[in-house]
């Protein structure tokens, strides 16, 4: 298969090619397009011509051709979802549980109205507020969820009126690319344009005068890179960025009840998620059973390559995360102890047994830092409040979770910590309907529901008065 970048409705080649690793493997198994900054420009270019059609497209068609994209994704799922989890590494079960979710954001938003909202009406006028599309949206993409990020950025967006240029990461530009070649006849040339560098082209999607909003997905670190670029020429702008989450039990949890729950939390897509619980606080008098229920459910995990049958948690997303990964597990093995994983499976890819920490506290990196991986600290605490304290003593702010049987107690307490979400009992769930949005160093600004919606039109306010 070619995988070529979609360009005005075209499938072009690349300047270059670029490979693509197995990350169960470590071998390169498929070579795509990459761009060059003049493809870029005409990428840009092509939804810069094609906004003012599109967002002129009535509501209702523009709905139309979401729609049409679900059924498309929802038809070709098992070829998506084999493709997503041979670059992307996850059990096939969880790509197709990803590919599943990329659809059912398209048919969400295929009946997402965007309602002229009367604010004053009185016999002598009427002020109305409209909402316009911004223009040419860039998007940009991290690799651990690249078909539900990408439906997550291009489907509300195109809804508004807005054209895009989206930029999948490196070392997960498949599945976004044959996406884009399944798409090329049903949304109109130009509307929805994908290229794919090598970490390079960025800044030049950024810093474009044509592009009037970036969406960017990814680390801390190249958001706040991003953010300066766009303030040359007050482009929009939403950054959902690293997190460091905690998780806080009540000392009334069932250590047997809870310890599943809070392993699925940290450890889901192998813990390569924004809001996977990342730091996992434990009262004294749970601590012991805790750490135990989670080591056994660790140990028994089954890691392997996604395609293989029974594989819980695949291979590392790529050698850089796995590299960061192990020097953090060592440093651990001196701030903590080791009481599961900890070691590698004798595989030839990015794989690392799923590792508990204990008696680890903050001062060590793996509590302080973002390890997005499968390698959770649990901390000891005695007071409540402390907890909470720490939690809280982040510069991070995207999520946090509480975790009690007695629901009420365990409200009370996710109502001061400070991040974007607090889940009671669960952690990272993230839909459509739900405004999504990191505190602190974690985000700017909002995606889904109507708020993030907002963020990708234009307020317009129409006043009227009789004479
Ligand atoms: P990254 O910041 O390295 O890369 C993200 C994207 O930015 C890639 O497409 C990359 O090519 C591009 N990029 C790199 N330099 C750029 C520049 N100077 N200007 C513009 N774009 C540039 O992140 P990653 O390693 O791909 O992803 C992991 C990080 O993403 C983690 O920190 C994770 O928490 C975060 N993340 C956040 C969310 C969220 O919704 N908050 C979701 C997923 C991942």
């Amino acid at each position: 298969m070619p995988f070529d970048m979609l360009i005005k409705g075209r499938l072009e080649k690349g300047a270059k090619l670029m490979d693509v690793i197995d990350p169960s493997t470590r071998e390169v198994f498929a070579q795509c397009a990459r761009a060059s900054a003049e493809q870029v420009n005409l990428a840009v270019d092509a939804a810069a011509a094609a906004f003012d059609e599109w967002s002129s497209t009535p509501l209702a068609q523009r709905q139309a051709v979401l729609a049409r994209v679900a059924d498309v994704i929802e038809a070709n799922t098992e070829e998506l979802a084999r493709l997503l989890t041979k670059e992307q590494g996850k059990p096939l079960a969880e790509a197709t549980t990803e590919v599943g979710g990329a659809a059912y954001l398209f048919r969400h938003y295929s009946s997402v109205d965007i309602p002229i909202r009367v604010i004053e009406e009185t016999e002598s006028g009427r002020v109305e507020l409209h909402r316009r599309p911004l223009g040419v949206v860039g998007a940009i993409l991290p690799w651990n969820f690249p078909v539900f990020m990408a439906s997550g950025k291009i489907a509300p967006a195109l809804l508004a009126g807005n054209t895009m240029v989206l930029k999948p990461a490196p070392s997960t530009p498949l599945t976004t690319l044959r996406l884009g070649e399944l798409l090329k006849d049903i949304i109109p040339a130009g509307t929805l344009n994908i290229i794919t560098d090598c970490n390079d082209l960025g800044p030049l999607l950024t810093s474009h005068p044509k592009v009037r909003k970036i969406a960017f997905t990814g680390s801390t670190q190249t958001g706040l890179k991003v953010m300066s670029s766009v303030a040359a020429d007050l482009k929009r702008l939403t950054l959902e960025l690293g997190g460091n989450d905690a998780g806080i039990v009540l000392d009334d949890c069932d250590p047997k009840q809870v310890a599943p729950l809070l392993f699925k939390a940290a450890f889901a897509n192998n813990g390569q998620v924004c809001v996977a619980m990342k730091r996992l606080y434990v009262p004294e008098k749970l601590y012991d059973a805790v750490c135990e229920e989670l080591a056994g459910i660790a140990n028994k995990a089954v890691v392997g390559p996604g395609l293989e049958e029974g594989v819980e948690l695949g291979p590392i997303q790529n050698r850089e995360q796995y590299e960061k990964l192990k020097a953090l597990i060592e440093e651990s093995r001196w701030d903590g102890e080791i009481i599961a994983g900890g070691d590698c499976p004798q595989r030839p890819g990015y794989f690392i047994n799923p590792t508990i920490v204990r008696d680890i506290a903050e001062g060590s990196r793996l509590v302080d830092e973002e390890q997005f991986g499968p390698v959770l600290p649990v901390i000891k605490y005695a007071d409540l409040n402390d907890a909470v304290y720490r939690a809280n003593a982040t510069s991070y702010g995207l999520g946090n979770s509480v975790w009690s049987p007695n629901v009420s107690r365990a409200h009370e307490v996710a109502c001061r910590l400070d991040s974007g979400t607090v889940w009671v009992n669960q952690h990272g769930v993230v839909t459509p309907t739900t405004p999504f949005a990191g505190a602190k160093l974690s985000g700017f600004g909002v995606e889904f529901a109507e708020e993030g919606l907002a963020e990708l039109t234009q307020v317009k306010v129409v006043n009227v008065t009789k004479i």
